[in-house]
């Protein structure tokens, strides 16, 4: 499902948040959003979701308007830095959970969670309870959560934001293949340079709220358009 933000703005208080941001996401594509902390990109990605509501500007998903759908009718899945898994439940109940709600068949739930763990590589995981498994274990999990339902979009906001570096490093390579695998739209929230080149398709650079270059991150590395992204973006030396 494409995604297209039009003018978009949010504010809170006298702080603007999002500050007219307009952008267009490919059907299947996989896209950064990079920038500085207090740049707008979680409340970009939570404009997106539903979970906030935009003082102006339009939202669309698949072509149609969804500026005032509610989080349910957009069939997004979603994971975030800390997002807790129950900690009560197995890893196969965490994962089953949303086709539980929505009351899909035993059967059905059952392959489709053996599918899950295979796609996250936690096969053989399934039984444990998330105190028994590591932080990126955890993050595969919650991967896994979300896309049981089949979302439309993922969206993912520093998923491993709160890993050491070399965990970091691996997750980040596999979510590439997963998305490969995959390709569901899936929309990427990171401040980290180096993880946002290695993973995206499409990089959007923001900074104080507005978007300061739209590109892949080829495009982006050579011809950064303002001082912000050449210093943000450019060789660290
Ligand atoms: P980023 O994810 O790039 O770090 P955010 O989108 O989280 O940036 O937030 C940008 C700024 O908007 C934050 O620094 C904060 O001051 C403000 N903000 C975000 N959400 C709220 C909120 N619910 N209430 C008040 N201020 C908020
Ligand atoms: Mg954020």
């Amino acid at each position: 499902m494409g995604i297209v933000v039009e003018n978009v703005s949010k504010r809170f208080g006298s702080f603007q948040a999002v500050d007219n941001v307009s952008l267009e996401i490919e059907t299947g594509s996989l896209v950064a959003l990079l920038g500085p902390s207090g740049s707008g990109k979680s409340t970009l990605l939570r404009l997106i979701a539903g979970l906030e509501m935009p003082d102006k500007g339009r939202i669309l998903l698949t072509g149609q308007d969804a500026t005032y759908q509610s989080v349910q009718e957009r069939n997004i899945g979603f994971v975030f830095q800390h997002y807790a898994l129950f900690k009560h439940m197995s890893v196969r109940q965490n994962i089953a959970f949303g086709l539980d709600i929505r009351q899909a068949s035993k059967s059905k739930s059952k392959a489709r969670v053996e599918e899950l763990l295979e796609l996250v590589q936690l096969t053989g995981l399934g039984d444990r309870y998330p105190s028994q498994l590591s932080g990126g274990q955890r993050q595969r999990v919650a991967l896994a959560r979300a896309l049981a339902v089949e979302p439309k979009v993922l969206l993912l906001d520093e998923p491993f934001g709160a890993l050491d570096a070399k965990v970091r490093k691996d997750l980040r390579a596999w979510l590439r293949r997963l998305h490969d695998e995959v390709h569901v739209t899936t929309v990427f929230v990171t401040h980290d340079q180096e993880e946002a080149m290695e993973v995206s398709d499409k990089l959007v650079i923001m900074n104080k709220g507005k978007v300061e270059q739209i590109g892949t991150p080829a495009d982006i590395y050579d011809h950064p358009a303002t001082a912000f992204v050449m210093s943000f973006i450019g060789p660290v030396n």
